[in-house]
């Protein structure tokens, strides 16, 4: 099996510099400095859709660029198995689903096969989501030091109330790393004893194509082209098709909305990414809900919605909404807050945080209050604009790429660097993490 090495374009920690202010530049760039050459790893699902890979194509060239050999690399899986892990998706985030011993070996053989694919070349190995969180187990196998990396599993999901069959499975492979990462503390499942949890919320970046300051013609431009009208009121939804996510709920509120504001127009935005099979049917439930009205525009990858048309469509919104009943993080709502934008959102997972629990935007807990909510901020655009403002800052302080790069720095340093970091030798950081593998019970 070979699981694929993502390209990314170059980024340089200096353009960040006017955003950050100089006291963030400088201490990224210490925190940096005596890990110049460490060998890194992430790998994942997926190099498109969904929020992890939206992280990884900042995180990794801003690695680089401090010197450090970072590498991103994806499995290699059969839709199969994509059904499988989004179904163990589900189950972790609390969703019933019949959970079986051939779904379990399916799980299993894919992340045997890839973790074929992972040589000894690195320092630090982080592993990110459910879906290949078997690799480690598999690596231990051929060699009990797991080749003297540190190894970490990054945890995106809402796990507080996780279908203890599906969790039973997983947590063995879990408890075989050196650290886990999750967004939120409450999201640490309290049967996680050995392992050392840091935790880390995950962030956007500014100077993406997704997010960067583009200029009022460029919106006008993707609208035309969408035939969206600009002098009309816009409600905009961007997230994957899935139920976390409640597209159709979105449409419920449209039509609440569309009896007060009859010029509303619905932007329901997705991107179908490659590790998620549920995200067809929803699309053709969502278009059959809309029907004939031709206000509701599900605009995706299929008719090249891509990064740039992303950021129009957020910036072009007068209000965007969050409908999601479960939510790991929620990249968006940062993305909206960062544009300024009066943001409606579930009260769920990662969304208060973002939300400053309701001083950067509206929480809100059902259609109603979501139509009430949308329905005040179009009225006021005044009121969205302040707090939009007040959501800016926050966001600029919490949840911009480059404290998340601070975050996985201080990480590293904690869990060894230098010298400690390559001996395998008795006393060594690596020897501790061997010995407390040994104490545990194989997870294979
Ligand atoms: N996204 C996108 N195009 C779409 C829908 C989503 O680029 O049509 C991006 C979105 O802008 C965000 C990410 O995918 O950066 C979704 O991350 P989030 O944490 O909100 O949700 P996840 O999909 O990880 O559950």
């Amino acid at each position: 099996m070979s699981a694929t090495f993502v390209p990314v374009a170059a980024k340089s920690l200096e353009d960040y510099r006017p955003i950050i202010g100089e006291a963030k530049t400088d201490e990224i760039r210490a925190l940096a400095k005596p890990l110049e050459g460490a060998r890194v790893l992430h790998f994942n699902a997926t190099s498109f859709g969904g929020g992890v890979a939206e992280i990884l194509r900042s995180l990794i060239p801003l690695l680089r660029d401090l010197g450090i050999d970072a590498r991103w690399q994806v499995m290699d899986a059969p839709n199969e198995f994509f059904n499988v892990s989004k179904q163990m998706h589900n189950a972790l985030q609390g969703m019933f689903i019949p959970w079986n011993s051939t779904m379990g070996e399916t799980w299993r053989q894919v992340n045997r096969a890839n973790a074929e694919a992972i040589d000894a070349a690195y320092d630090y190995v982080f592993i990110h989501d459910p879906q290949p969180a078997g690799v480690l187990s598999n690596i231990l196998e051929r060699d009990p030091g797991a080749f003297g990396a540190r190894w970490v599993w990054r945890c995106h999901l809402d796990t507080t109330e996780s279908l203890p069959e599906v969790w039973d499975f997983l947590r063995p492979y879990i408890q075989l790393y050196d650290s886990v990462i999750f967004t939120q503390d409450t999201y640490v499942n309290g049967d996680l004893p050995d392992a050392e949890v840091t935790i880390i919320p995950p962030a956007i970046d500014p100077l993406s194509t997704k997010n960067i300051d583009i200029p009022d013609e460029v919106i006008r431009d993707v609208l035309d082209r969408y035939s969206i009208d600009p002098n009309r009121p816009i409600l905009a939804q961007v997230s994957r098709f899935d139920p976390w996510k409640d597209p159709l709920g979105v449409i419920d509120v449209y039509r609440e909305l569309k009896k007060r504001f009859p010029a509303i127009q619905l932007l329901m935005v997705a991107s179908m990414a490659d590790d998620d099979p549920e995200a067809w049917s929803f699309y053709e439930r969502i278009v059959r809900r809309a029907g004939e009205d031709y206000d509701i525009h599900v605009l995706t990858n299929l008719n090249g919605v891509a990064n740039l048309e992303v950021n129009a469509f957020q910036r072009a919104a007068d209000v965007v909404m969050q409908k999601s009943i479960r939510e790991g993080f929620g990249l968006v709502i940062s993305e909206a807050l960062w544009k300024g934008k009066p943001v409606v959102a579930g009260e769920v997972g990662g969304i208060p945080m973002q939300l400053m629990h309701g001083d950067a935007g509206w929480l809100a807990n059902s259609t109603a209050e979501f139509a009430r909510d949308v329905g005040t901020l179009l009225e006021d655009p005044a009121l969205g604009e302040r707090v939009g403002k007040i959501g800016r800052e926050h966001v600029r302080e919490n949840f911009l790429t480059t404290r998340l790069l601070a975050d996985y720095l201080k990480l590293m340093h904690k869990m060894g660097s230098g010298a400690a970091r390559r001996s395998n030798g008795p006393g060594s950081r690596a020897d501790a993490a061997k010995a407390r593998r040994r104490g545990r019970s194989r997870a294979a």
